[in-house]
């Protein structure tokens, strides 16, 4: 292409149902066009304050850090691993899907040693399972388990889990990248000793950001490493310097506008209120759920264990599952995510997550898979699927 021959950029205003990137709320929208400060400004500084105290508040800690990293949700779960284990530990990993893997690839990069307990995709960990494989080593520095496993759409109970590592003083662990801001997630009260999210599922920022919180005891662990992390850009030591230290230090050049939206979409979360906001998620994802299964769809995980706000349909025998994804961008204008891994071509992933999630957007996807589905091979009885959804909304506010 000749130089300044592009084009304005114009990406289409999609209605984004995937996995994350979630549409995002007009007031963040503005958060991202404010003016830009200086990294020690004492007025960004006052932002970054601000940003730590509400993520301890939608974490739930008192006494924990909690401060934002940059990146995507990877960035804390990198962070969280590098940061915790050093060479030689033993961590034990409960792996129930794609994320879990990434878990154990990460773990072995910090030459420590990961112990798998693994269990059937759509399946949860098995508590006694983790029990067993706890027992069999001398000592472990760590559990790690994914709360909600976005490549199957299992939410992972975490009392009892975190009840063991306890048990074994192990630190805890936990992926919260799509449940923080969606599911109940409470820090202290469970016992968590390190949490990673990202800012473009549930909590609603463009990606970019991810917040994480640290306990006391994890803090300790850090503080007392005999070698220093493999990761300089996500040693939460030096990280500390700059958003807690009584003189702030220079790390690295904050993204600026990706925390302010983090700013704005924990005012508005917050305002919104954590339990409301819960129950807004599941209100939402059970609707879909009923609007799914009266088109006659399947849906993968019983709703005593699904993620609420993430929701995995098995792709109709004979249906292409790329073709319908791909009339539902081009005529409809929403995005909808495909399979991971073993589950690719086989399962359609709806997220209701953030500003993403409201009945507009359930009801919109809801007709347009019954206006698409019997072209390609699927017959539905018209207006069931909405009718369906329609009434557990009515239901639900009564
Ligand atoms: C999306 C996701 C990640 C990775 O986040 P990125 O923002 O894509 O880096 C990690 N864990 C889970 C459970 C996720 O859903």
């Amino acid at each position: 292409m000749p130089q300044g021959s592009a084009d304005e950029l114009a990406p289409p205003d999609r209605l984004l149902l995937g996995p994350g990137p979630c549409n995002i709320h007009p007031q963040i929208v503005r958060a991202l066009t404010a003016p830009l400060l200086g990294y020690l400004d004492a007025d960004f500084i006052d932002i970054l304050d601000d940003i730590s105290e509400m993520l301890r508040q939608l974490y739930g800690t008192k006494d924990g850090l909690a401060i934002a990293v940059s990146g995507s949700g990877m960035a804390g779960m990198e962070a969280g691993l590098s940061n915790l284990l050093e060479p030689g530990d033993t961590i034990v990993i409960g792996v129930n899907g794609f994320f879990a893997e990434r878990m154990v690839d990460i773990a072995s990069r910090q030459g420590a040693t990961p112990a798998t307990v693994q269990a059937e995709w759509g399946h949860l960990v098995d508590p006694s399972d983790v029990a067993k494989e706890l027992a069999k080593h001398r000592k472990v520095k760590a559990l790690a388990v994914v709360h909600a496993e976005t490549s199957t759409g299992v939410l992972q109970p975490l009392e009892d889990l975190a009840q063991l590592a306890r048990s074994h003083d192990a630190l805890f662990l936990v992926d919260a990248v799509t449940s923080l801001g969606g599911s109940p997630l409470v820090f202290d009260q469970t016992g968590i000793d390190f949490c990673y999210s990202a800012g473009q599922k549930c909590i609603g920022t463009p990606p970019g950001v991810a917040p994480i919180a640290v306990s006391p005891k994890a803090l300790r662990a850090i503080e007392s490493r005999n070698v220093k992390p493999h990761s300089w850009y996500f040693d939460i030591s030096l990280l500390r310097q700059y958003w807690q230290g009584a003189t702030r230090v220079y790390h690295h050049t904050p993204p600026n506008v990706l925390l302010y939206s983090l700013r704005e979409a924990l005012r508005l979360l917050l305002k919104e209120g954590l339990e409301e906001r819960w129950e807004r998620h599941r209100r939402h994802g059970h609707a879909l759920r009923v609007g799914l299964e009266a088109l006659g769809l399947r849906l993968v995980v019983p709703e005593e264990h699904c993620i609420h706000h993430l929701t995995l349909v098995e792709v109709p025998d004979g249906v292409d599952d790329a073709k319908v994804r791909g009339a539902l961008r081009r005529e409809y204008n929403i995005e909808i995510g495909g399979g991971l891994g073993k589950f690719r071509g086989k399962v359609w992933r709806i997220g209701l997550m953030g500003y993403s999630s409201s009945p507009a957007s359930l009801l919109f996807l809801l007709s347009a898979l019954e206006t698409l589905l019997p072209r390609f091979g699927f017959e539905v009885s018209p207006g069931a699927g909405v009718a369906a959804a329609g009434r557990s909304l009515v239901w639900a506010s009564q």
